[in-house]
């Protein structure tokens, strides 16, 4: 279909508010995925996203839709993650929208996400439609719910849609709003051709597979295209959309969405936020890309066998063209060998792309515990930036430790206010606010550390909250303390990659904690092992794990042999995750137990 009749929209919602339910519905309802294909979370489509719950790639698909005025739309449905760590995601999909359905459960109400997320959509001048979700609940509340969307967010609730996603309630009227109420994209058909990529994945026959929201001109099989920032060209092979599964076009014109692949191999081309023009008649600029987003969290991911080196390096280089928030370089542990340190937006990214590597490449890693990057002065003036513990020079070389920080808003009902507060301060932060946003409603500003979110703040918040306050936060710079390395030396040799930046009235007890931690997570070797924590070579804490005494099989006197073939089994797959540090078997927990304060 023209411009007129096509309309590129996303969900946007607090996590949970139940998004992926309501993109299931309006899936249903439009015929693109019959009853009998439906799962839950349709659009969930990798593994780890169905099984964690959440949406973590932005997903697209079109719906065909008959509408009341008797004209046949396309709806470019594009989904979003709601979770923190992915508002990079979220905004990238937003630039390929003209609006955005805005869920909010109206059990629960506005929360930290959703006032993000309609922060991005406003930015990028979406048309907003407020829909308040999962009113079949007994607690479902939508005059409050609307009062805080007018209240907090300042958006006409007025006409707020009134849905179940759960029960199909509200999705004909939904749908009817998505075409009345977003307006269809602008856009020069004429024009010389202009395509935003916002994503874009690696299949091993075609190619990459980019995504793209075209906004002038057109892309047709055979044309041959350049990509503006490397002035790479290539031949398009095929042009379409998903609905679900993809449907070969013959065309994409401008103001639809869809997919292209061109027999692209090097992964490098097809950087998301890059502009894709005509190589016969180019574009003379790009299109405004994304925010620029930096990685907050570092750690490094090493293979278990060192021989899956080159191929854990192929990985990365794939997600890294999918996922342009993640970040990789080479890096060598005088302890883990060769290896990669790695960049995520926040803890969750992180463990995805774990995640991810471990499975859709089927290798096996160590992890060392994450850490927040530093900017570190030098006695001679020069500045640098660490993104790796182990990197801290000598305290004589260094004239200042900065450490970034973040302002957390924090919305939560009021009879946590006083536990929360006494959490930020524990955790170093400075308040900056407080705001009653209804009688019952408060949202808490406190600048902190991020180090301290990394660590363990989250599940901390939901602890003191009982689940109940949201987090978002931003970065607002990068603030000196008094920070210092805390080194763990096992038989006498220090392990780089347990090194971890302390703040220097905590060394103490957190080199001492430390050291306990990895004396009940090593397990017992045939030498005696020595554990010291130790700041600027001075010995905080001592810890020693005695030798085996005798053969673990020995126990089994020989008889049962199930039995024992089973422990030699648990043996062996425990030894999955060692890695040999000298003569020391360390685990992976063992990398980690920095984390857990
Ligand atoms: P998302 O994180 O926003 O994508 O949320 P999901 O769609 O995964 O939904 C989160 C949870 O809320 C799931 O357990 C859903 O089954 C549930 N849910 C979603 N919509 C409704 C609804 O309209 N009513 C009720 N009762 N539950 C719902
Ligand atoms: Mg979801």
């Amino acid at each position: 279909p023209e411009a007129p009749r096509i309309r590129n929209f996303s969900i946007i919602a607090h996590i949970d508010h139940g998004k992926s339910t309501l993109a299931d519905r309006l899936l249903e309802a439009t015929g693109t995925v019959s009853a009998r294909q439906m799962k839950a979370q349709f659009l969930d489509r990798m593994d780890i996203e169905r099984e964690r719950g959440i949406t973590i790639k932005a997903q697209t698909v079109r719906l065909s839709y008959r509408a009341a005025d008797g004209e046949a739309y396309a709806l470019n449905l594009i989904d979003t993650p709601g979770h923190v760590d992915f508002s990079y995601e979220v905004s990238r999909s937003l630039a390929a929208c003209e609006g955005a359905l805005l869920v909010v459960d109206a059990s629960q109400g506005v929360e930290a996400q959703t006032l993000a997320n309609v922060y991005l959509a406003l930015e990028n001048d979406l048309e907003i439609i407020p829909v308040l979700n999962k009113i079949d609940l007994p607690s479902a509340d939508p005059d409050r719910v609307r009062r805080e969307i007018e209240d907090i967010i300042g958006l006409d609730a007025s006409a707020a849609i009134l849905a179940s996603a759960k029960e199909g309630l509200g999705t004909e009227e939904i749908l009817e709003a998505v075409v009345r109420r977003i307006p269809p994209p602008g856009g020069d058909p004429a024009g010389p051709l202009r395509a935003l990529i916002f994503d874009s994945w690696f299949d091993s026959y075609q190619g990459a597979v980019v995504l793209v929201r075209v906004v002038d001109g057109a892309i047709r099989p055979g044309d041959r295209i350049r990509m503006m920032s490397t002035g790479q060209e290539y031949e398009v092979s095929r042009v379409g959309h998903f609905a679900p599964d993809a449907v070969d076009r013959d065309v994409l014109g401008a103001g639809d969405v869809g997919f292209l692949t061109a027999a692209i191999k090097s992964v490098r081309d097809t950087r998301v936020g890059d502009t894709i023009t005509g190589a016969r008649r180019p574009a003379s600029a790009p299109l405004p890309g994304f925010r620029p987003v930096k990685a907050m969290v570092f750690c490094g991911l090493y293979p278990v066998d060192s021989a899956q080196y080159d191929q854990l390096k192929e990985a990365v280089e794939k997600l890294w063209l999918n996922d342009p928030a993640f970040s990789y370089e080479p890096e060598t542990s005088s302890a883990l060998g060769f290896g990669f340190r790695c960049g995520f937006l926040g803890l969750l990214h992180m463990e995805i792309i774990q995640e991810r590597l471990e499975r859709e490449f089927e290798l096996s890693l160590i992890s060392t515990a994450p850490a927040v990057p530093y900017e570190v002065t030098l006695a001679d003036g020069t500045v640098t930036k660490i993104h790796n513990p182990a990197q801290m020079p000598p305290p004589d070389r260094i004239a200042q430790v900065a450490e970034p920080y973040v302002r957390a808003e924090i919305h939560l009902p009021k009879e946590y206010v006083g536990a929360v507060m006494r959490l930020c301060d524990e955790k170093r932060g400075t308040q900056a606010g407080m705001r009653y946003l209804t009688p019952d409603r408060v949202l808490l500003t406190y600048e902190m550390p991020f180090n301290e979110i990394v660590l363990d703040f989250y599940d901390r918040l939901k602890s003191a909250s009982r689940g109940y306050a949201s987090l978002d936060y931003d970065f607002i710079g990068w603030r000196p303390a008094d920070l210092v390395k805390l080194d763990i030396l096992i038989n006498r040799q220090p392990v780089d990659a347990l090194s971890v930046i302390v703040h220097k009235e905590k060394a103490y007890y957190r080199g001492r904690d430390l050291a306990g931690r990895l004396r009940r997570v090593i397990p017992r070797q045939l030498y005696e092992v020595v554990i010291q924590a130790a700041v600027g070579g001075r010995v905080i804490a001592r810890e020693r794990i005695p030798p085996l005494r005798k053969d673990v099989t020995a126990k089994c006197y020989g008889g049962d042999i199930t039995r024992k073939r089973k422990l030699l089994e648990r043996q062996k797959a425990g030894k999955k995750r060692m890695k040999q540090v000298g003569s020391v078997e360390i685990p992976q927990e063992a990398f980690l137990s920095v984390l857990k304060v």
